[in-house]
């Protein structure tokens, strides 16, 4: 591990102040952080510790909706009453995803900022365009079985890891943030994670410096609530595919997808055929996708996945 400075910040303005200097980092739960600096993925000069500055409690909004604090640990916020009653694909989002004791640590403002887990962006022998920005896409013409198929570009064609964010899509969660002059902002979660275009290694529309201060849910939109995960083992993995639903009685509803781009996939367009079952919303979901050889298989898989989940939502 390359060395390190180290401060712990007692103020949100003061942080994102740190955070302007080159080569800085915030450190939430560390979870993912890291694991990416003992392998010299990621190789901050200096660290800013932002777990001491009280932003862990979930409150009502005005408008109905929950306020989260972005260090609000990925377990509490599953096992949140509110939640459970009101945002159910929400908590069983996140219980679907890493183990316990990573839940204990992770943090709401990490998880959306998980790297993803390109096994060629881990390998720093290996040509990877959002690790090294020029250095070329070894994943392309090599090994891309868990990669994306939609969403994609010639620089990359990796995905989004987390199952939380799916669940924040489908719910139209809204990212707060504060930046190094004081001014906070309110990004709708369609608008924060980015495709990765010819530059793959810029992830989200947070400016430099701009610190995560809460997530905002909208008032709860009813309905039944389902996540289906596809994966390799069936704990302790990242999803091949996913599902994040909300099924209204009469059949219509949301649906948002993991596992499949560089960001949590919902074309709101494809939701008006959710009556009509799962074939017609994939079709439209992935009118644009371009699989390689190894992840072809993805395709139908979203569909049946998608199948599963109106058939349990229906069933419920
Ligand atoms: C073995 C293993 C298995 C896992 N399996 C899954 C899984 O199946 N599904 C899943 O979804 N996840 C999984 N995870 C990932 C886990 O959910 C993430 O590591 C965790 O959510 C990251 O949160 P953290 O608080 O630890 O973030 P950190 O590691 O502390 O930070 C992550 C990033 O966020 C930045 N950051 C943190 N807070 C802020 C803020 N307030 N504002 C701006 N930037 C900020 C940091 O600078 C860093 O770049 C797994 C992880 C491991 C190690
Ligand atoms: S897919 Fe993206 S993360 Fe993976 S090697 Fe290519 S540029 Fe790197």
């Amino acid at each position: 591990m390359k060395p390190f400075t180290y401060e712990r910040a007692r103020d949100a303005v003061a942080a994102a102040r740190a955070a302007t200097r080159p080569g800085a980092k915030f450190l939430a739960g560390g979870t993912n952080l890291l694991d990416l600096m003992k392998i010299e993925v990621e190789t901050p000069t200096h660290l800013i510790d932002v777990q001491d500055l009280k932003l862990d409690r979930i409150e009502k909004t005005r408008e109905g909706g929950l306020r989260i604090g972005a260090f609000v640990t990925n377990t509490a916020l599953a096992a949140d009453e509110r939640v459970r009653r009101d945002y159910g694909v929400l908590s069983r989002a996140i219980v679907a995803g890493a183990s316990g004791q990573l839940r204990n640590k992770a943090t709401t403002a990490g998880n959306l900022l998980q790297r993803t887990r390109c096994p060629y962006f881990y390998d720093t022998n290996m040509a990877c365009n959002k690790r090294k920005p020029g250095s070329g896409c070894s994943a392309i013409g090599g090994y891309s079985r868990q990669l994306a198929v939609v969403g994609s570009s010639d620089h990359c064609i990796a995905t989004n890891p987390s199952d939380m964010n799916v669940a924040m899509r489908v719910l139209d969660a809204v990212v707060e943030t504060v930046n190094p002059e004081g001014r906070t902002r309110a990004i709708p979660i369609a608008a924060f994670h980015r495709l990765p275009g010819n530059t793959p290694h810029i992830e989200t529309t947070l400016e430099p410096g701009e610190l995560i201060t809460a997530v905002t849910l909208p008032r709860p939109v009813g309905g039944t609530h389902v996540y289906e995960k596809v994966r390799d083992r069936a704990s302790y993995a990242f999803a091949l595919v996913s599902v994040a639903a909300v099924v209204q009685k009469d059949g219509s509803g949301r649906v948002a997808v993991g596992g499949v781009a560089h960001k949590p996939w919902r074309v709101e367009a494809a939701e008006a055929a959710m009556p009509n079952g799962a074939k017609a919303v994939t079709a439209t979901l992935l009118a644009d996708a371009r699989p390689t050889r190894d992840n072809e298989f993805k395709v139908p898989l979203v569909e049946r996945t998608l199948a599963a989940a109106i058939s349990q939502a229906r069933t419920a």
